[in-house]
């Protein structure tokens, strides 16, 4: 039997592109250096959900975490992710080796150490000086966007346990080179 049994979540737009903010993919359809990378390793790569383009559509504006904390928000993103607390059981339970998690770091939703956040970012752009200050308002954080955060606590009250990791498609160059650095020696295991 070649069934690997190893087995990692990523964020929806590592395998489509198509979900991201118009403009921001740094790729045509995947990012296909993890991919091959994933298929080197025998892992197999499970796509979770993208809840921005889910919830508010593939023409939304960008957004920073604040936005999104919002009831509905919140709510729609544990719906999106309760299949994968079902499945992550089913595999524990028979024995799979479930080796984490890959968000996008700077996403509002999916980032993992690192998100953006503002709590002027709101509102129209009418005003220059006043979108100008919205602008500057505008600062990255050390801590998960909305989505990973809901997953994090999600597992944590389902007493399971993955590890996240991610990709900066800021600098995607070295946040590939560093992830694959750690991801070597964790699928190894
Ligand atoms: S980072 Fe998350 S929310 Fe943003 S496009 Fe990718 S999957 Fe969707």
């Amino acid at each position: 039997m070649k069934r690997g049994k190893k087995i990692i979540f990523v964020s929806h737009c590592l395998l489509n592109v198509n979900v991201k903010l118009m403009g921001l993919a740094a790729h045509p359809g995947a990012v296909k250096e993890l991919v091959f990378f994933l298929m080197d390793h025998d892992t197999a790569m499970v796509q979770l959900p993208c809840p921005e383009s889910e919830i508010l559509g593939l023409c939304r504006w960008g957004h920073v975490k604040d936005q999104l904390a919002y009831p509905f928000f919140k709510d729609r993103c544990r719906c999106l992710l309760a299949p994968f607390i079902r499945q992550i059981h089913m595999y524990r339970d028979n024995g799979y080796l479930l080796k984490g998690v890959i968000g996008i770091d700077g996403s509002p939703s999916c980032g993992v150490d690192k998100t953006c956040r503002s709590t002027r970012w709101s509102g129209d752009f009418l005003d220059k000086e006043d979108t100008w200050g919205k602008i500057k308002s505008l600062e990255w954080r050390a801590e998960p966007g909305i989505f990973m955060e809901i997953f994090q606590t999600m597992l944590i009250e389902n007493k399971l346990s993955l590890d996240f990791f991610a990709v900066d498609e800021s600098e995607i160059d070295t946040s590939l080179s560093s992830l694959f650095k750690t991801l070597s020696r964790v699928l190894k295991r």
